[in-house]
């Protein structure tokens, strides 16, 4: 495909009338094999390792904290920033939302008679749309960040909050400098540099106006900070007379404390750059360079915006995305997004915190692509400023739906636990239906699981008719919690992982509960989870009463207990449920490494590659599974890359639903598994299994299979 075609449909998504699933297929076919994203993301996360360790959890908590304090008192820092900047000279605007921000500039332009102007970071003018209304008037507007003038000068909007052309190659990006000088730009970053630099240079001279944006503003001296690696700012302010400043209300920060404690997280998370090359802090009313004859005090307007902003202030479920700090950690980490960019995952605001901002910004029905959310959690656990990002999603989702309607393929898939406890009733002949493809063609058709995906064969018996409980609890009793897979599908799995306990002096039993409602809570229908978890808490808090623990061995179901549940039902119960909950391996490592391998068969001689399931955390942070393995005495392959793309039903969901973008993920990450040597891939999560199984040509094994104990010689 000829790359300049390739360049405008890219650009897809916010004006287009394709469905998502079209617009996922599409992009998929320009990104094959090459990810530009997903490689670009991925060289930062490699940077960022490097200096990440530096930063404690009490820093990152007092970061919280400023930005939980900043939008509480946000009303008195508007005042305090309001007199900081009258007794300056400047001047401080609240615009309701975007077209009256906009106004305000185009009125500023027209009383200055302004006919150019600079602008440098700030997202909040693509949120807000400025140029559009600038230029629609005559007015010429040239973005001085690179990554901003290439989807500027190729009719786009960003992919990526940091990145803005993180979705083109050098050579397409040449291609867009080469139509617009009307000569032959080479595809070498130096030249291109060179190349704007000289046109730049010109533009910031004669510029009537500088346009920023803010990274923070502080209440208590009127400072703009610009946290940037060019230094566009400092010469976009340099010669324009006027200023003014384009930021969400939220950026308000109290004190210059408060934002020198920010930025030891902002750089490092973003860039894996312990400092960005240039921080500005940029007080009112400066002097210019002297341009005519002598400089003088440049006139210094702030626009602060609403657009949905202290409305989300008061709502207590999505709040907390006021206190993102636009890190782009999250973008760096979600899988989809990477497979797919911004201009499908995201509105103007992309990734895993463009699905809030958008509602907030630009409205629930601009938020279909929060479909493309598999709900991995990996968004939450970079935060730095710990955001649940997934569960806000999940919130987003479920007004989407409650408003508009949910997609029909999320209604029939919330319901895979009735489907699957169906098809056990005949094992056999469900598991020779399913090899039809004619039944295949069907239920893709009917319930949407793309039938190019492998399905798990189910056992002749499930987990309830052939194991109830076992052990005597000389050390203690447990309740082992099963997804239905296991329950269905691996049963046999499940009582290796009990006799293991009650080989180490445990009584263990299954108890009558619910698959963890996960598929409910990544689709939104969040009354239905709510429901689920009521059930399996009310149950496991009873027992907890009577001294029992609980163990997961599902990390999906882990994640519910100690995560989804809590915040669903916000009880005691819920609390006490999560506290007394560990994932299976993680239960084993407090037992003792020494204890556990004492009733195991050794390893030795093993080697294996271990995929970390997104949803296996446990209390100490330690990746427990492959510590378990090395702990018998087994050689073990490690990478951090990321989601395998399965996540459950999502990436059965056909079409652009979930499945093809799965398999992209997936393909890309066994890519990487198979180079590192192993002979196995393992991993503890039954769904990533099938998505190796589905994949890679190595064999794949949950870590239960590769293990025997000692006395069943
Ligand atoms: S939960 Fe996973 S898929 Fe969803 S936004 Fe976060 S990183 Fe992306
Ligand atoms: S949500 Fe968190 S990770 Fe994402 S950009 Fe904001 S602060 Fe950074």
């Amino acid at each position: 495909m000829c790359s300049l075609i390739a360049l405008q449909i890219r650009e897809m998504g916010k004006n287009d009338k394709r469905a998502l699933p079209e617009d996922v297929l599409v992009k998929i076919s320009i990104f094959k094999d090459n990810w530009p994203m997903l490689r670009n993301n991925l060289r930062i996360r490699e940077r960022k390792e490097k200096v990440l360790h530096e930063i404690s959890d009490d820093i990152l908590r007092e970061a919280r904290k400023i930005k939980e304090e900043a939008v509480e008192k946000l009303e008195e820092n508007i005042e305090k920033l309001r007199r900081a900047l009258e007794s300056r000279g400047a001047e401080l605007k609240i615009a309701k939302d975007g077209l009256e921000a906009s106004r305000m500039v185009l009125k500023l332009c027209k009383e200055h008679n302004v006919k150019l102007v600079v602008k440098s970071k700030s997202l909040t003018t693509e949120e807000i749309e400025l140029n559009r209304l600038l230029e629609s008037e005559g007015v010429e507007v040239i973005e001085t960040d690179l990554g901003e003038r290439i989807v500027q000068l190729a009719g786009q909007r960003p992919s990526h909050i940091l990145g803005p052309a993180f979705h083109m190659t050098r050579n397409e990006v040449a291609e867009v400098f080469s139509r617009y000088y009307g000569r032959t730009v080479p595809p070498d970053p130096h030249q291109i540099v060179l190349e704007v630099r000289r046109e730049f240079r010109e533009k910031y001279q004669k510029a009537g106006m500088a346009v920023t944006g803010a990274n923070f503003i502080i209440a208590e001296n009127g400072a703009t900070v610009l946290v940037t690696n060019e230094g566009n700012d400092r010469l976009a302010l340099a010669f324009a007379p006027i200023h003014v400043v384009i930021a969400g209300v939220e950026k308000i920060v109290s004190s210059t404390t408060d934002v020198l404690k920010i930025l030891k997280i902002l750089p490092r998370n973003a860039t894996g750059q312990r400092l960005s090359s240039y921080v500005s802090f940029h007080i009112p009313m400066m002097n210019t360079y002297p341009r005519d004859d002598a400089a003088a005090p440049r006139k210094t307007i702030y626009i602060l915006i609403d657009n949905g902003r202290l409305q989300a202030r008061q709502d207590k479920e999505i709040k907390e995305i006021l206190y993102c700090i636009r890190c782009a950690s999250c973008l760096q980490v979600c899988p989809p997004y990477n497979i797919v960019g911004g201009h499908v995952f995201g509105y103007i605001y992309s990734g895993p915190m463009g699905i809030a901002w958008t509602m907030i910004a630009h409205g629930l029905d601009k938020t279909v692509f929060a479909q493309l959310c598999n709900t991995c959690g990996l968004c939450r656990e970079a935060c730095p400023l710990d955001i649940d990002l997934p569960y806000l999603n999940s919130i987003v989702k479920e007004r989407y739906g409650k408003k508009y309607g949910y997609p029909s393929i999320n209604k029939s898939l919330k319901k895979y636990e009735s489907l699957i406890t169906l098809a056990s009733r005949a094992p056999s002949l469900s598991s020779k239906l399913l090899n039809s493809s004619f039944v295949r063609k069907s239920i893709e058709k009917f319930i949407g699981i793309d039938s190019r995906r492998p399905l798990p064969r189910l056992a002749e018996k499930n987990l309830g008719e052939i194991f109830t409980e076992i052990g005597s609890a000389e050390k203690g009793s447990i309740a082992l919690f099963t997804e239905a897979l296991i329950y269905y599908v691996y049963p046999d799995w499940a009582i290796k992982a009990a006799k293991i306990l009650s080989a180490l002096g445990y009584r263990v039993i299954i108890p009558s509960l619910k698959s963890s409602g996960m598929p409910l809570i990544q689709y939104g229908f969040l009354d239905e989870a709510r429901e689920i978890a009521q059930y399996n808490v009310e149950n496991l808090y009873d027992l907890i009463d009577k001294g029992y623990k609980v163990v997961s061995l599902e990390p999906t179901a882990q994640e519910c207990l100690t995560n989804y549940y809590p915040k669903l039902l916000h009880g005691e119960k819920s609390r006490k449920v999560a506290e007394n909950s560990y994932g299976y391996f993680e239960f084993l490592k407090m037992i003792g490494w020494r204890e556990v391998t004492r009733v195991l068969k050794n390893l030795e001689g093993l080697y294996v590659t271990y995929h970390l399931p997104c949803h296996s955390k446990t209390r100490d942070g330690s990746i427990v599974v492959k510590e378990f393995l090395e702990a018998l005495g087994a050689k073990v392959y490690f990478k951090r890359i990321g989601c395998c793309g399965l996540a459950g039903t999502w990436g059965m969901k056909k079409d652009g639903h979930g499945y093809d973008i799965s398999v992209e993920i997936g393909r890309y990450l066994v890519g990487e598994y198979e180079k590192l040597g192993g002979e196995f891939i393992v991993t503890e999560c039954s769904a990533c299994l099938f998505q190796f199984q589905h994949l890679s040509t190595l064999p794949s094994r949950h870590p239960l299979q590769m293990i025997q104990l000692i006395s069943s010689e």
